[in-house]
């Protein structure tokens, strides 16, 4: 049996950030904090949004009217979590977004590379975490196995030619050899565009983080002879 349209699942939404320039280079972009991510990252500051069963904050209905509201004015929809690709109602509303002229972003942590991969052609746009090596995810993630769909998800979005941004933040004990290392390896990945986090222990999951023992800038000095053509530090 089919289901009725009414019964279609839609978008669960945590959250709406109705005007940034920041979270889309070069674009006013409204974004969409997607609900429920199945990672439990030591750092991560969005624990509200983990949940995917959750309430749903706005109704999909509600964004929609908010964005056919700014069409003309806003340049992009930016869809973040929690972990927007967790959703299967996501492809849809993309669709939905693109049809009133927005570009489409993604913020990911690329942990489905098949869904994302059928997520490609609707976007123009991904920032995508890489959070260590493959081998150093779970520590970082809680969740054995995790580091693998990353770094494939690195490889579709490249072989398909969607502007990328791949995003680090940075573990509080990481030394300037972990950062160089991981930096490194992607920067042999052919990744052009990359940003490194801080990491704000004072918000995160695990409240037993240490504090880092370097600043980003001293750590970003580290990495600043690799071939990116841009490195970009956030401090914030
Ligand atoms: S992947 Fe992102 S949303 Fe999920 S736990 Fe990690 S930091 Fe939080």
């Amino acid at each position: 049996m089919g289901m009725s349209s009414a019964e279609v699942p839609q978008l669960r939404v945590g959250g709406l950030v109705p005007l940034t320039t920041i979270d889309y280079p070069g674009e006013l972009a409204a974004v969409v904090f997607c609900q429920g991510c199945a990672w439990r990252c030591r750092y991560c500051h969005n624990s509200a949004l983990m949940d995917p069963k959750a309430d749903t904050a706005i109704a999909w209905a509600e964004i929609i009217n908010f964005l056919e509201r700014r069409r003309g004015l806003l340049d992009a929809v930016v869809f973040s979590g929690g972990e927007p690709t967790l959703q299967s109602a996501l492809p849809d509303a993309m669709r939905e977004v693109r049809a009133f002229g927005f570009k489409v972003g993604l913020h990911t942590a690329g942990p489905y590379p098949r869904r994302l991969a059928t997520l490609l052609p609707l976007l123009d746009w991904v920032a995508l975490d890489i959070k260590a090596l493959p081998q150093g995810y779970p520590e970082v993630t809680g969740v054995a196995g995790s580091g693998e769909g990353p770094w494939r998800s690195l490889r579709l979005i490249q072989d398909a030619g969607v502007p990328l941004e791949v995003r680090t933040t940075l573990m509080p004990n990481w030394t300037p050899k972990d950062l160089e290392t991981l930096a490194a390896a992607l920067a042999r990945a052919r990744v052009r565009r990359y940003a490194i986090q801080a990491c704000r222990i004072q918000h995160a999951l695990d409240p037993d983080l240490p504090r880092p023992t370097l600043q980003i800038q001293e750590l970003a000095a580290f990495i600043s002879a690799l071939p990116f053509n841009d490195l970009i530090v956030r401090d914030d």
